[in-house]
């Protein structure tokens, strides 16, 4: 007896459903695409109850004649591509002919449309997939689609669903996606008959980020410096260094349009960021990346979701390049608020208050990286307070040389140090208000530029060990190692095999102190292994070790007085990227005279 029998129609068109709709946020995203692809210029979305109970959507687009209204309702029908090829070159959001007929078959659905120069409009209604009513309908010209009962005849996938709440959150940020991608579109947002936006089209992104999300965090954007791409282009805007998220909601990347989750482009950011961004921290990014549709296949996520590159390796390497080119950017923009302070404060300030309050630093291990302090031309600074930093520095004697040259003359006194807050904040005044330093995160950031600095010039010099280390890898780790030991001895490694799973280690860098110099090796293996084939391996090692000299070297709490507290700030400013620590933390906080009359309440 055979056992193999084709599904009723009904039920094919369920599972294919299930397929594409997994939610009320699924349904939006399909209504709100087919709009945006019928060219409409203001889409209005409504739900109720979550989307379960209701949601419609209306646009202004070009709408559909009858035979169109009906022929949409069918399986692999759609206007937007008519051969297999036409996959290769997809300039539309939709393309499978799919969303229509699997709403339509697991819920009460109802489509109203009308063509622009039409007489009259079509109404169609359909329950579970079934055509109840076709007639003529005199709604305005584009298209409304009004889903109710979601999943009403599809009870196991009803009950996974989450609470209403969670539900039209993942409804907000599928329009939130939407309204980024498409600002020249005006949206409308209303959930329980409440209002949650009214976007108005906007003529550019920024104003649609400032719109939707706020003039705060728009404040925190750099826009990506305009770059002639070899066939990918990338614009938008990303958070500043210091500006990042928990969860990934805020890493917004659109490749031709379509908003994506893609694994490489994670990894693209996380690399161009670096050490501008915490551990464990998301990016913020309002991405679009462009390219020729033959060379990413969208054709990969029932619910277009995810995307598949030819070339994974050029989209990375071009994404790290403009984010790095960003945050450089950012960089000058940034030293010009610092350098174009009053002339008041360019001249030598009044005797510093912090001078008598402050202790004495303690002649511990301090690391103090430039010790040209005769140059200093700060009133009140002493070469004999300088002598007593210069102690105890535990670097390399070549580390201590003093091989900086002074800094122009523009780079210093566009602040006034006012003094030390719990022994940790550096409060100052410059231009714009109040700034406060982070003297440890400071610290380690001027620190880890300097060795890194060193590193590139003379390469990482190493420490033998008096007792060689041994230690053990599994198999992943073991071929790892043996492809990677010409790196790992550039870095100061001196590591080679020594039986089954087992590694011997001679030497190690010579800044390093680590108790556990095991852990070490561990973690910079691990850490160099979650970089691309194009980034320099030896550049990220320099980085590694660097961060992990700083975290040793550099300790909070530590007593400045006030000659080290203005070169720890004229460093820190001079530093490549100084806004934040080598492990991503902000190393200052301004706030604004606007702010600070904000809080006063001189101000509205
Ligand atoms: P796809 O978008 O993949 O083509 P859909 O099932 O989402 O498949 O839609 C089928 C077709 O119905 C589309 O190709 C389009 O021609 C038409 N259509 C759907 N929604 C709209 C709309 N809002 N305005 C105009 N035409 C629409
Ligand atoms: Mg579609």
């Amino acid at each position: 007896m055979s056992r193999i029998h084709l599904l009723p129609e009904d039920v094919a068109s369920q599972v294919a459903a299930g397929e594409v709709i997994e939610r009320p946020a699924s349904v939006v995203k399909e209504l709100v695409e087919n709009s945006i692809d019928a060219g409409s210029k203001k889409i209005e979305v409504m739900i109720r109850r979550g989307g379960v109970s209701s949601i419609l959507v209306v646009d202004d687009g070009i709408g559909m004649d009858r035979d169109d209204a009906l022929l949409c309702l069918e399986r692999h029908a759609t206007s937007k591509i008519r051969s297999g090829n036409d996959l290769a070159s997809i300039s539309t959001l939709g393309f499978r002919g799919e969303a229509l007929p699997s709403i339509a078959s697991i819920s009460r659905f109802r489509l109203a449309t009308r063509e622009r120069d039409a007489l009259a409009g079509t109404e169609v209604v359909v329950n579970g997939g079934k055509i109840e009513t076709v007639r003529d309908g005199g709604e305005a010209p584009g298209t409304q689609i009004e889903v109710r009962s979601l999943f009403y005849n599809l009870p196991a996938r009803r009950k996974f669903l989450r609470s209403e709440n969670t539900e039209s959150s993942h409804v907000e940020q599928q329009l939130h996606l939407q309204a980024i991608g498409h600002p020249h579109i005006g949206f409308v947002y209303v959930n329980d008959e409440r209002a949650v936006y009214q976007l108005p089209a906007a003529t550019n992104l920024i104003d649609r980020i400032r719109d939707l999300s706020g003039a705060d965090l728009a404040e925190q954007l750099l826009e990506i410096p305009e770059g002639s791409g070899d066939g990918i282009s990338v614009r938008g805007f990303i958070g500043k260094p210091g500006v990042s998220r928990s969860t990934r909601t805020q890493q917004i990347v659109f490749v031709n349009g379509r908003a994506v989750e893609n694994t490489t482009i994670h990894y693209a950011l996380r690399e161009g960021y670096h050490t501008a961004l915490m551990k464990g921290q998301y990016p913020v990014t309002f991405l679009f990346i462009e390219m020729d549709p033959a060379f990413v296949d969208v054709n990969v996520h029932p619910a277009k979701r995810e995307v598949r590159f030819r070339d994974p390796a050029a989209v990375r390497e071009v994404v790290v390049e403009n984010i790095r080119k960003t945050i450089e950017s950012g960089r000058e923009n940034w030293s010009k608020t610092f350098s174009n302070a009053p002339a008041s404060l360019a001249v030598a300030p009044p005797p510093l208050p912090v001078a008598e309050t402050l202790p004495l630093i303690e002649p511990r291990e301090q690391v103090v990286l430039r010790r040209d302090w005769s140059s200093l031309p700060l009133q009140g600074s002493t070469s004999a307070v300088v002598e007593q930093q210069a102690l105890r520095v535990p670097l390399a004697p070549s580390l201590v040389s003093p091989a900086v040259p002074a800094r122009p003359e523009k780079e210093t006194q566009n602040f006034r140090i006012l003094g030390v807050l719990g022994k940790l904040y550096v409060l100052m005044e410059n231009e714009t208000g109040l700034v406060l330093v982070d003297q440890h995160a400071a610290h380690e950031r001027i620190l880890f530029e300097e060795l890194r600095r060193r590193m590139e010039d003379q390469g990482v010099p190493c420490q033998r060990l008096l007792m060689p280390l041994t230690i053990q890898m599994n198999p992943r780790d073991q071929d790892w190692i043996l492809q990677n030991i010409p790196t790992l001895n550039k870095m100061g490694i001196a590591i080679e095999q020594f039986g089954a799973g087992t590694f011997k280690i001679d030497a190690l860098p010579q800044f390093v102190k680590t108790g556990d110099p095991q852990q070490l090796v561990r973690d910079i293996i691990d850490e160099l292994r979650q970089t691309s084939a194009q980034t320099s391996k030896l550049r990220l090692g320099e980085d590694v070790i660097a961060t992990t000299v700083c975290r040793h070297a550099v300790k909070a709490n530590d007593y400045l007085r006030e000659p080290e507290l203005v070169r720890l700030v004229q460093d820190l400013l001079a530093c490549e990227m100084p806004y934040c620590c080598p492990h991503g933390r902000p190393t200052m906080i301004q706030m604004s005279y606007l702010e600070l009359e904000k809080k006063f309440g001189r101000k509205a």
